[in-house]
């Protein structure tokens, strides 16, 4: 099939984050060279599109054009149902420069409470998207539902972790270990559909 990885293949990993950078790199665990667009100095595109595929996608193609190589790249955030959504893919900037996660968790906290809403359900999104140079690109979806919990607890994992607790279980993803949260986690769920549509 045309858009299948040949093992050994260069690929740059879309992103300047360099946690980012491994955890892309451990999803493809050892089949490929993977090599950091920071490191290939590459500009970073800004994220004007509306969506997360639409997000990981743009980040994506213009990997590949810039370095000329197969590019991965994605997207996530958290969404809150009686936020219409938000912070969505403003996820991260809803955190501001100094990517304050507690400024974040607690604004999110007002701005529910100053809905009157009591639904407290939400859920994580990761997009991830694989382009060819000049050529076609793949992208996948994955999602985890839960609902959200004031004070957060936990404090294990990043971001939004400590005050979003997935469905069925009673902790947060702050407090589960790094292998539980990958058993269900949005992003799990996309590296498991990207695997099968492209290994
Ligand atoms: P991105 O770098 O534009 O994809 O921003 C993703 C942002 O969404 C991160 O900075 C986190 O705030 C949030 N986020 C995404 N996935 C997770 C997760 O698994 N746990 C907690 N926060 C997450």
């Amino acid at each position: 099939m045309a858009l299948m990885l040949p093992p050994g293949a260069k690929l740059v990993a879309a992103t300047h984050n360099p946690g980012k950078a491994r955890e892309l790199s451990e999803l493809l665990s050892g089949r490929f060279e993977v090599v950091s667009a920071g490191s290939l100095d590459l500009a970073e595109p800004d994220e004007t599109e509306t969506t997360f595929v639409g997000n990981a996608l743009l980040k994506a193609r213009a990997a590949a054009e810039a370095s000329g190589l197969i590019a991965l790249a994605d997207d996530s955030g958290l969404s809150v149902t009686a936020l219409d959504g938000a912070p969505g893919i403003y996820s991260a900037r809803w955190a501001g420069p100094d990517r304050d996660f507690a400024l974040a968790m607690s604004k999110l906290e007002e701005r529910l409470e100053a809905t009157g809403s009591d639904d407290r359900s939400a859920w994580f999104t990761c997009a991830l998207a694989v382009a060819w140079p000049g050529g076609p690109a793949v992208v996948v979806e994955g999602r985890v539902d839960g609902g959200l919990v004031f004070p957060g607890r936990g404090t294990l994992g990043f971001g939004y972790d400590p005050i979003f607790v997935p469905e069925g279980h009673e902790a947060t993803f702050g407090e589960m270990s790094p292998g539980l949260k990958d058993s269900m986690s949005h992003r799990a769920r996309a590296f498991e559909m990207l695997r099968a549509a492209l290994f």
